[in-house]
């Protein structure tokens, strides 16, 4: 002991000495950030949080009993993490599956159904030209590695059941947004548009849109559909906060999230426990370090994403705030490695940028200099409020077989993917909140001609 402390000592009096040192004293937080990450790489911690979050809760609708339980148990963990802990809950309408039966009675006089190929085929129909049909969309959706495929078909379910309805239908069946043969079929959330009825609408597993596309080729094809989901529109919500105080700069805040809430179907082991684990991770790591950043880094595991509620609610209840918070990021994509890192316009390139890209070989990573197209659902609404995002893809070719489906449960997590995501984060979120980097000033310099 005694040599170590005479080593301390004679190198802090040879570095005092030296001219040019300043940059000792900025490289201590890239080490700090470096051995998190190295730390999370051998940590199993959040894949048993996510065995656990998987096992002991399983599914959790947004606005259920299922979801509460999940938020106390999140709260426990975050606290035994070394975080401050609160709740926030917020007014939401609940969905509640119902029965569902879809049948092809062909020849029976039920329902015809009108088989579209593309849903832009859908929108070529006339008025009226679809009056007492069910419609049926059978496009299928592009498997990519960054999820995109999705983003395109989305349209299809989110506004496909107003569409038909505008046409006449009087229900809407379409092929799932899933990249899977399997006979599952993928959940999801539609907007019905006011002014327009509101008609039954269901997403039908990919064989059987193949089937009704082999079909309709052959003649008239007619559809008996029950469907009898119920809402509760005096429902609500709770989002599981957990912080580290900062040490210099406690009101500024780094924000990491991803979403508590899941289908019913599956145990949302990859949408979202596995980000939920990832950011609990994050917040463990930093808790633990000998000293807190000089910025609060706040973990966010926000309630009811999947129906659409989570972005308003926390840009409602933190209008306040926005300014200060310094950046926020969402993990949201499933369990596969991170490979690219994208920071706010102009940081990529700044001081900051060649910081953490000098991390980053390690990990399998890349820092592009692009923006992030979408930090994330739950952080889109103070995002549009100036809040600066950043993103890591993950590799998401199979993400969409199994994404809303019965089959999302925890088996399907491979724990040094999962870990290798903490790893990427702990390092960018510490450092954020360790160095000061301002993105809002990077992003004005860069927008500057
Ligand atoms: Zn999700």
């Amino acid at each position: 002991v005694a040599d170590r402390i005479w080593w301390r000592f004679i190198l802090a009096v040879a570095l005092a000495g030296l001219p040019g040192l300043p940059a000792m004293a900025q490289d201590a937080p890239q080490k700090t950030a470096e051995i998190l990450a190295h730390k999370a790489l051998s940590d199993d911690w959040s894949f048993k949080f996510l065995e656990s979050l998987t096992s002991e809760i399983g599914p959790r609708l947004g606005g259920t009993e299922a979801e509460w339980r999940a938020a106390d148990w999140a709260a426990a963990r975050l606290k035994a993490a070394g975080m401050t802990v609160h709740t926030e809950s917020f007014p939401m309408t609940a969905w509640l599956r119902g029965v569902e039966t879809a049948a092809i009675v062909k020849p029976a006089p039920q329902r015809q159904a009108v088989v579209f190929r593309t849903y832009g085929d859908l929108l070529a129909a006339a008025p009226g030209s679809l009056n007492g049909k069910i419609a049926v969309v059978t496009e299928r959706m592009v498997r990519t590695v960054d999820g995109m495929g999705y983003g395109l078909a989305n349209p299809i379910r989110r506004q496909g059941a107003s569409e038909a309805a505008r046409r006449g239908a009087i229900a809407y069946l379409h092929r799932s947004l899933g990249t899977d043969n399997h006979r599952l079929a993928h959940a999801g959330a539609l907007n019905y548009e006011d002014g327009v009825p509101k008609i039954p609408a269901a997403a039908l597993a990919n064989p059987d849109a193949d089937q009704l596309e082999r079909l309709s080729a052959l003649g008239p094809v007619t559809v008996h559909v029950t469907l009898t989901p119920t809402t509760d529109e005096n429902a609500h919500s709770i989002t599981v906060v957990g912080e580290i105080k900062g040490r210099e700069k406690p009101d500024e805040i780094v924000l990491i999230g991803a979403h508590l809430d899941s289908w019913d179907l599956g145990t949302g082991a990859i949408d979202d426990g596995a980000g939920d684990a990832i950011v609990s991770g994050v917040g463990r790591l930093i808790a633990a370090l000998p000293q807190h950043p000089k910025r609060t880094v706040r973990i966010v595991l926000f309630g009811a994403e999947e129906m659409d509620f989570s972005d308003k609610a926390y840009e409602t209840a933190h209008a306040g705030e926005v300014p200060k918070i310094v950046m926020a990021g969402e993990t949201d994509f499933g369990a596969r490695r991170v490979y690219e890192m994208r920071l706010p316009q102009g940081a990529a390139s700044s001081p900051f940028g060649k910081m953490i890209a000098g991390l980053l070989p390690p990990l399998g990573v890349l820092l592009v200099p692009e923006a992030p197209r979408h930090g994330g659902s739950d952080i889109q609404d103070i995002g549009a409020d100036g809040v600066p995002e950043v993103s890591l893809s993950q590799n998401g070719l199979d993400y969409f077989d199994i994404h809303h489906t019965a089959d999302d449960t925890f088996d399907k997590v491979d724990p040094a993917e999962l870990a290798q995501n903490v790893s990427v984060w702990a390092a960018l979120t510490y450092l954020v909140a360790e160095t000061g980097v301002d993105f809002r000033a990077l992003a004005n310099t860069a927008a500057k001609p």
